[in-house]
């Protein structure tokens, strides 16, 4: 039996993928290499890219096709938005919340898939079902939290690693802070975090198994544990007990995504500072440099917060490289509010910043506003604003050239002949080579040539 599974979207996504690979193992699944091998076929969708959601309409309507002549079964969880929801109903066999992955075997047995999983009906005790005309039982969601003895998780699911050197830990799910251009927090709910014995017992498995890299996933990680406040650790001292543990290894990057300059505190990158093993490297998301936008976007920091929290960046971290995420064109975006964005570009120096056009999102808050900046000027403010970036990243990326460098060997570059990799601050670095033994090591490089964001050398002797 084979399956083949689409993920679309951020790591988080991928994240959850590594546990539905684990389910469909347990039960005996294999992965095809295409599709059309495969009896089962998923999706984990991701709602914030219309492309995305494109993307999962024109696939569901070729696999009905399919199953004019071959049997199929589809089924579609992930990132999903209360109207996608209902028409998925329509077009997949199953559209479940990620939070039921463990019932999986149970769904799929309604199908008539069989698997030594599929008796295993603890899920029951969490969902509401009924009986159709078939005499099938249809599970349609899960229960009310008050009715459930324990509402479940993604992360109560054992993954199965996509790759051997560097992985992804789940600490939290769920968005509490409704930013107007997001539609997170309506698809994967409030913020939960995971308990913190099960994160350090996960990071300690991997570490002794040698993995190299490993990044703390969540939409909000510097929030964790204050759903739990005074049960559960807080985010800074879950990284000292990860770091505590890391340190004692030879060699591993310890990463985390996203945080929120709102809840970042100084005994974060304190933490970070005292620990080797926590990366020095940082994604802190800023999306406008302009206060009345930051407001709009109900992002609930000013410039001057952001600025604060870079300056403790800056001076406890100052090897750290600075990554961020900007949104040009953001609905009443003016000249001037746009001009704030490159004066904080250039001021925060960053490394790197994954700078969207804006587009509304249905769902999200802003959808019901005027998209009032036009499109050929979002792409000129896109592409300024790149300019800016090249500009300032390339100041570090050039101070590279002649030093070398540890790097974290990742795989074949797109470049033949080359392998390609990143440092510990996640700067591209490639380098002539088919020795796909170093794939999954660290390797030292000289750097010879630097472009704004990647570097080129050769493996130091
Ligand atoms: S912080 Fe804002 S952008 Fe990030 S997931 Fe939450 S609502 Fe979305």
């Amino acid at each position: 039996m084979q399956y083949f599974l689409v993920v679309l979207g951020c790591q988080m996504n991928q994240s959850d993928a590594e546990r539905v690979h684990a389910i469909m193992g347990k039960m005996g699944f294999s992965q095809a290499d295409k599709e059309e091998q495969a009896s089962v076929i998923g999706v984990i969708a991701c709602s914030v890219r219309q492309k995305a959601i494109d993307k999962v309409y024109s696939k569901i309507s070729k696999w009905n096709r399919w199953k004019r002549k071959c049997p199929l079964i589809t089924f579609v969880s992930g990132c999903i938005l209360p109207d996608d929801h209902r028409k998925f109903l329509q077009l997949f066999d199953l559209v479940f919340d990620m939070k039921e992955l463990s019932a999986l075997p149970m769904m799929l047995a309604q199908y008539g898939v069989s698997s030594p999983l599929s008796g295993m009906a603890t899920p029951a005790a969490l969902h509401e079902s009924i009986i159709d005309k078939g005499g099938r039982t249809i599970f349609t969601g899960l229960k009310p939290v008050a009715k459930q003895k324990q509402p479940p998780q993604t992360w109560e699911v054992e993954p199965v690693y996509n790759s051997r050197f560097e992985a992804f830990i789940p600490i939290q799910n769920g968005c509490n802070k409704f930013c107007t251009y997001c539609a997170v927090p309506y698809t994967r709910g409030r913020e939960v975090s995971r308990p913190s014995a099960e994160i350090i017992s996960e990071v300690r498995s991997l570490v002794t198994k040698g993995y190299r890299s490993i990044t703390l996933l969540g939409q909000n990680v510097n929030s964790y544990g204050l759903d739990r406040k005074g049960n559960e650790l807080s985010f800074a001292q879950l990284l000292h007990a990860v770091g505590a543990i890391s340190d004692s290894q030879p060699d591993v990057w310890i990463y985390f995504t996203s945080p929120h300059p709102l809840d970042m505190t100084r005994d974060v990158i304190e933490t970070i500072a005292s620990h080797p093993s926590l990366a020095k490297q940082i994604h802190l998301p800023i999306q406008s440099g302009d206060d009345e936008v930051l407001e709009r976007m109900n992002r609930r920091h000013t410039v001057a917060r952001y600025r604060e929290v870079a300056g403790w960046i800056r001076e406890l971290l100052p090897t750290a490289t600075l990554f961020t995420d900007i949104i040009v064109g953001f609905s009443g975006e003016t000249d001037a509010q746009f001009e704030n964005t490159r004066n904080a570009v250039r001021e925060f120096g960053y490394n790197m910043a994954y700078i969207a056009m804006y587009s509304p999102r249905p769902g999200a808050a802003s959808f019901q506003w005027s998209d009032n900046v036009p499109h050929t000027v979002k792409k000129q403010r896109y592409a300024t604003l790149t300019g800016d970036l090249e500009h300032v990243a390339a100041r570090h990326t050039n101070q590279l050239a002649g030093t070398t460098v540890k790097m974290l060997v990742r795989g074949y570059d797109r470049k033949p002949g080359y392998l390609t990799g990143h440092t510990e601050g996640r700067i591209v670095v490639r380098f002539p080579s088919t020795d796909d033994t170093l794939i999954g090591a660290f390797a030292n490089v000289t750097i010879e040539s630097a472009t704004p964001f990647s570097v080129e050398g050769t493996l130091a002797k």
